[in-house]
């Protein structure tokens, strides 16, 4: 069996990694002493970019445009820039078991990586539908640069197609803009009285949904996709809603939530809200484990309780903090 020892591992390879990494390197860093395990076969790049620009139909941007930091206004970390700083930046590989106790990481290929110090960065995985016929080819969901990559093929092969989104959540409202600028027939189905429910009023959400409906979107509110019918080749042709209705589609884009990846800690980290529970430095209850980003739920000054927090400049600051925190620089 393959074993590697690194000084500091940070598992996942999204902003919050990237993020980290600078941080690291500013804080004095020693060559070899880092590694980023990924999933993902790119370098860490900044992930909201992918339900925006990177679909446009004129303009769109792509990698190595966006890897981190620069959505915060700072330096592109290239795929290069690792390998100058000494840090190991190990992409394609999922790690599948954890041994907070023993200090290892194990994964798919059975490779054995030792840390010394642990930063979990695994982000969230989208929520999937599971009613009938919710595996039909041109369902789509987005998380990772592949779901993106293969939407943006689809959205290509059907031009001015018809175009269901389920959800009307801030991921269904963006992707109903942007294939609506691809002149696509768009719906947005949410069950919600209106979109964004936990962000915007009545009112707020009256003069959006106004701004959708003069572009030439559909909004179907209070009421949810309970199946799909597919033509024989297994793309999908019908969206059937609660309510009795049906949609015909040629592609269909769900966003209805992310649940954080915590599972590979199970019964070795505390939990708390649905997340791993940390310090307002982002260590976990283990000694030399910090967890940030998606997964942390963190004592939020601001609410005075306990938070988790889904959102970009969250994942940005908390790398931060977790590597600035006394006990990892002093031990650079
Ligand atoms: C399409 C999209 C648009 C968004 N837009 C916005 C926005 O406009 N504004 C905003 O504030 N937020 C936005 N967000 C949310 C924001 O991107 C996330 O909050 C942020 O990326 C979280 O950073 P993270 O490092 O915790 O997780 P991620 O960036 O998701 O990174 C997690 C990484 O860990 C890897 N990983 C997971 N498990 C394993 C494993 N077992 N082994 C190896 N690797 C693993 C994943 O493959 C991934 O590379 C958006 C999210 C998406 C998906």
């Amino acid at each position: 069996m393959e074993t590697h020892s690194f000084k500091y591992v940070i598992l996942g390879g999204g902003v919050s990694a990237g993020y980290a990494a600078r941080e690291f390197v500013k804080q004095g860093l020693r060559p070899g002493d880092l590694a980023i395990i990924s999933k993902e076969s790119v370098a860490p790049y900044e992930r909201p970019a992918l339900s925006k620009g990177y679909l446009f139909p004129e303009g769109a941007v792509d990698l190595p445009g966006f890897h981190v930091c620069v959505g915060s206004g700072g330096e592109r970390l290239l795929p290069e820039w690792y390998s100058e700083k000494g840090i190991k930046l190990i992409l394609g590989t999922e790690v599948t078991k954890v041994n907070i106790a023993e200090k290892t990481l194990t994964t798919a290929a059975q490779a054995v990586f030792k840390y010394e110090t642990l930063i979990i960065a695994t982000g969230s995985s989208v929520i999937r539908l599971s009613n009938q016929g919710a595996n039909a080819k041109n369902i789509f969901y987005l998380r990772e640069i592949e779901d993106a990559s293969e939407l943006r093929k689809a959205v290509g092969a059907n031009k001015n197609g018809k175009a269901v989104v389920v959800g009307g959540g801030y991921i269904g409202l963006e992707l109903g803009a942007v294939l609506r600028m691809h002149n696509y027939d768009v719906t947005i189905v949410y069950p919600e009285p209106w979109f964004l429910p936990r962000l915007f009023t009545a009112e707020l959400a009256h003069f959006y949904e106004g701004h959708y409906k003069h572009k030439g979107v559909t909004l179907i509110k209070g009421t949810r996709a309970v199946g799909f019918e597919s033509h024989a080749d297994g793309t999908v042709k019908t969206v059937k809603l609660k309510d009795g209705r049906e949609l015909d589609a040629d592609i269909v884009v769900v966003g209805i939530g992310a649940r954080p990846l915590i599972s590979l800690f199970k019964d070795q980290l505390e939990e708390e809200k649905g997340g791993i529970k940390t310090d307002g430095f982002f260590k976990t209850s283990e000694p030399g484990v910090y967890a940030i980003g998606d997964v942390a739920t963190f004592p939020m000054k601001m609410y005075g309780d306990m938070r988790r927090v889904e959102h970009v400049d969250h994942a940005r600051k908390s790398a931060e903090q977790a590597v600035k925190v006394k006990s990892i620089k002093e031990n650079l």
